[in-house]
């Protein structure tokens, strides 16, 4: 069925698939929106999203998919959480019923200005920044996506002139019309390349697909250092204001370094920021600064309020967030680095000898690209998960046997962690891997290995 047809349409029955944080929110905008709805999930619904279900009279099913109740949908919301061969998923594509994410339907009833960041690193943290650049500007902003509540209940609850969203390559799969006023794509690195059938040009043009509506008017943001997003850039044609961030080299519009500075230039808008004056230290969170910057620029954010902004933004928890020094070993939590890139750019912020705990759900890893940046920062390599042999394969011939270690919980490895480190080092939780073998989540994992660090 057509989506406009759908708009105007009286009573429509719409099936949302998944009741997480985004399946929830997309079944409380179909209400509002008049649709006859209902939500299933194969798992267990959380009580308090079945308490927002009941509060908004949603019918909903938990622990298994009726068919007979979803096959017979106009549309279908699948949540971003749910693969794309999963059975319930291919059957309803195969008797041709239309399949949206939640970003593809609360786009349609959302009038705001979007500025929408996807790739596979520094999507929270610049998704923040620009938030609280916003905010700090004094605009009417709503920040959602992959995080705080979801996009569709904001839309669904309250009025923003402008949204940050978070969207990941999972959101970005079933969009069509969505179409943001400012893209933004951080960077591109394999990761979740298992949901990709491990085809990274899958990956890459799922990422991609946030451009695919963009108008001239419309601003493009991206990473002009990374060669994979700039190999696909000469494959296809963006119609909208194209504004590349770069360390290497100056750039027209967009961001560049400069000397002790970043420069940002927009139309006839030019304003720089001392690099010892971000909040955020690393070579990351310049590229993340210099992005957030840009979009500052774009909606027409003066100068004084986004040097203020970038030098008081606080890390947010999990992403090199400092736990605490003990002994004069500092301990970094930076659980969400869940894949290689991500622990790469943590090790190169350190400016003091490292101990690393690593470890976890691998999803496809080629530790070749760390052997470099473990010879110049690590001293010892402490393995948290089940299954650790490819961090020994790896890693073993370049720091010694003798300072490797395999522990299985977040207690022992910041135990071993502390035995090997010396004052003036860093505990740094990097883990290059998904949490599942051992935690719920990453955050599960941050926490305990925190928790570990203050029982120390
Ligand atoms: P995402 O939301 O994309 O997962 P986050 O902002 O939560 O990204 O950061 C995740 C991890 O990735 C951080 O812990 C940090 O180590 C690393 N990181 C952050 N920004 C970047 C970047 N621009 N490039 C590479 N790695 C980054």
């Amino acid at each position: 069925m057509e989506p406009d047809k759908l708009k105007s349409n009286k009573m429509t029955r719409i099936v949302v698939l998944g009741g997480g944080e985004s399946g929830i929110g997309s079944a409380v905008l179909a209400k509002v929106k008049g649709f006859d709805v209902f939500l299933s999930d194969t798992g267990k619904i959380a009580g308090h999203y079945i308490e927002t279900l009941k509060e908004w009279d949603i019918p909903f099913e938990e622990g298994g998919h009726s068919e007979e109740k979803i096959l017979n949908a106009d549309e279908v919301i699948k949540s971003p959480g749910i693969p794309s061969n999963a059975p319930m998923v291919l059957k309803l594509e195969e008797q041709g019923t239309h399949i949206i994410s939640e970003i593809e339907f609360a786009g349609r009833y959302d009038n705001a200005k979007k500025i929408c960041i996807t790739g596979s690193n520094g999507k929270t943290t610049t998704t923040s920044l620009i938030y609280y650049l916003m905010k700090n500007a004094g605009l009417n902003v709503g920040l959602g996506g992959n995080i705080g509540k979801s996009y569709a209940y904001q839309v669904a609850t309250e009025h923003f002139d402008y949204y940050v969203l978070e969207i990941s390559s999972f959101q970005l799969d079933n969009v069509y019309d969505f179409r943001p006023d400012i893209a933004v794509i951080m960077n591109i690195t394999p990761d979740h390349l298992d949901r990709y059938g491990y085809n990274m040009e899958n990956y890459v043009k799922a990422k991609f697909r946030i451009t695919r509506n963009l108008r001239p008017e419309d601003c493009f943001i991206f990473d002009k250092d990374d060669e994979i997003t700039i190999g696909h850039l000469d494959k296809i044609i963006i119609s909208a204001k194209m504004l590349p961030f770069t360390q290497k080299g100056e750039v027209e519009q967009g961001a560049f370094t400069k000397d002790d500075k970043f420069i940002v230039r927009y139309e006839d808008e030019e304003c720089d920021v001392y690099l010892k004056e971000l909040a955020l230290g690393g070579k990351h969170n310049i590229y993340n600064s210099m992005a957030a910057a840009i979009a500052a620029k774009v909606v027409d954010i003066d100068n004084k309020t986004i040097r203020e902004s970038l030098a008081t933004f606080q890390p947010i928890e999990h992403r090199l967030e400092p736990v605490m020094s003990i002994k004069d070993v500092l301990y970094i939590n930076d659980s969400k680095a869940t894949n290689v890139d991500a622990a790469w750019y943590a090790l190169e912020s350190q400016n003091r000898p490292v101990v690393w705990i690593v470890g976890g759900v691998d999803k496809g890893n080629d530790y070749s690209v760390m052997e470099q940046i473990v010879k110049e920062k690590v001293r010892a390599i402490v393995c948290m998960g089940k299954d650790n042999r490819k961090f020994h394969e790896s890693f073993e011939k370049i720091v010694g046997k003798e300072n490797m270690s395999d522990t299985g919980s977040a207690e022992e490895a910041v135990k071993k962690a502390s035995a090997f480190a010396k004052p003036g080092d860093v505990v740094l939780l990097s883990p290059c891997c998904a949490s599942f073998d051992l935690f719920k989540c990453m955050e599960e994992r941050g926490e305990k290995f925190k928790q570990a660090v203050r029982n120390l």
